[in-house]
């Protein structure tokens, strides 16, 4: 099979090539594909202007790029930089599988070592320490510098802090090493105290009552998943929690600790006291932006980028995945998102504009928590203002102008990919019609 593919150039190229930057152009003969990979037969042209790539980040959206960059026929260097001991994995299973599943403890690896040591140059357990932007030149903290025609920055994000001495019984979650910390200490534990109700202190709570530990959440607000979901969702998280038997302290936060060599005393703004064999602090994370910063590229709450996620500043600095901060077209607020998809989506697009492909259309922004094996899954962009259509338990439309803008689905796939196409179209649909479950969603256009 023969496709013709248009030689595009996407506006990335285009921008090294325009910019100030000296272009570096080498011309490399035409790469013909006969075609077993749809992604790759679009790629069968390609004029290197880019030679060296240096990923700095070797989790989700790094390896993700490196994986999508080699597979869409990149020929050039790729060297991928990660501070962790571990190859690129996915996140998700550490506060689920990870804390519950039998004797593994192994994350989801993005792909087996062959792999990597076909698709690139790994460098793990350094760090980037800085970069000149000028020389285009990575520095590593194992003294190494990586010189760079493109450098792409998915340095993720990083937990939030309590102020706290650190100490061995409290523990935060991000990496692998974190979650085996936790299901150590919750092998020898009867209780655990989760400070935070968001997504990642709610998935941990699940995983440890799950194996039998008594839980108490500790949230500061007043209900669970304030920052990520809508009331009525929240409301059916919360009674998972409750029919489980976890301990929900809301509307108060940690005023004091006490650790000595048995329970943890805790004792909380209310006046409340708690005891726990120990404790997991989920409060937020924060973008990984340090090296940015130190650089001079612009950030505020993440690395500012564009659309097609080059820095504002440098067009051949590229930063996807939770450190990305995107400025919209319509000069509203910069959009960060911490989500697996848009850890992968992010990843695509970036390896699609180094080699001058169209990107693909934008996916709804969507995400899913799994706890005590019930799956929430939320898509679209949610206000507070939306009039809200409920559609039997555990589904809520979320309507604006007569259109869906978001969704959440208690273990309802089909509804969820059903309104997420709705979203995608903007159409007004029948309210009456969306309620009844009766009425398949994808028939339900005004
Ligand atoms: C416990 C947990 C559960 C989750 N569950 C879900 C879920 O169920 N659903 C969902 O949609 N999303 C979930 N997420 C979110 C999702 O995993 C993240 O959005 C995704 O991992 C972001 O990818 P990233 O590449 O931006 O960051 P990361 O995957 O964190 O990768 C960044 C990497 O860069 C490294 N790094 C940083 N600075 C440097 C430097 N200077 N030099 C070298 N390396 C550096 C970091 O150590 C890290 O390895 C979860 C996240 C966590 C932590």
């Amino acid at each position: 099979m023969h496709r013709t593919v248009a030689k595009r150039r996407a506006s990335l190229l285009f921008r090294l090539l325009m910019g100030a930057i000296t272009p570096i152009v080498v011309v490399v003969a035409m790469l013909l594909n006969e075609g077993q990979d749809n992604d790759r037969d679009e790629a069968v042209s390609q004029s290197l202007d880019v030679t060296r790539v240096v990923v700095v980040g070797a989790g989700h959206s790094g390896g993700a790029f490196v994986l999508a960059l080699r597979k869409l026929g990149f020929r050039g260097a790729i060297d991928l930089v990660g501070d962790e001991t571990e190859l690129p994995y996915e996140r998700p299973s550490l506060s689920k599988d990870m804390l519950t599943g039998g004797n593994s403890a192994q994350p989801v690896l993005l792909a087996d070592s062959g792999r990597w040591l076909e698709c690139c140059s790994l460098h793990l357990d350094t760090s980037a320490t800085r970069i000149d932007l000028a020389r285009r030149h990575v520095h590593l903290a194992s003294d190494g510098v990586l010189p760079y025609d493109v450098l792409i920055l998915a340095t993720g994000a990083v937990v939030r802090q309590l102020p706290l001495p650190p100490h061995p019984r409290i523990q935060t979650l991000r990496s692998s090493a974190d979650a085996r910390a936790i299901r150590a200490m919750a092998a020898q534990s009867r209780s655990v105290a989760i400070v935070g109700g968001g997504v990642i202190g709610l998935e941990v709570a699940a995983s440890l009552r799950t194996n039998g530990l008594a839980v108490d959440v500790i949230e500061s607000g007043p209900r669970l998943m304030g920052r990520n979901a809508p009331a009525g969702p929240a409301s059916w998280i919360a009674a998972l929690h409750r029919d489980q038997g976890v301990a929900v302290h809301l509307g108060a936060s940690l005023k004091e600790v006490s650790v000595d060599t048995g329970p943890i005393g805790l004792l909380l703004s209310d006046g409340r006291s708690l005891t726990s064999d120990f404790v997991v602090v989920g409060i937020g994370v924060a973008p990984c932006v340090s090296l940015a910063e130190a650089a001079g590229l612009p950030c505020n709450d993440g690395v500012l980028v564009n659309r097609d996620y080059t820095s504002v500043a440098d067009p051949s600095v590229v930063v996807i995945g939770d450190a990305a901060a995107r400025v919209g077209q319509d000069g509203g607020q910069p959009v960060r998102q911490e989500t697996w998809a848009h850890a992968q989506t992010s990843a695509q697009a970036a390896a699609r504009a180094i080699l001058g492909l169209e990107p693909e259309p934008e996916d709804v922004p969507w995400f899913w928590t799994t706890q005590y094996g019930r799956t929430l899954q939320i898509a679209g962009q949610l206000d507070n203002g939306d009039d809200v259509i409920s559609r039997g338990d555990g589904c809520e439309l979320y309507i604006r102008g007569g259109a869906v803008a978001g969704v959440a689905c208690l273990d309802r796939p089909r509804d969820f990919a059903a309104a997420r196409r709705l979203i995608g179209a903007k159409s007004v649909i029948d309210p009456c019609r969306a309620a009844d479950m009766a009425i398949d969603l994808r028939k339900v256009a005004a």
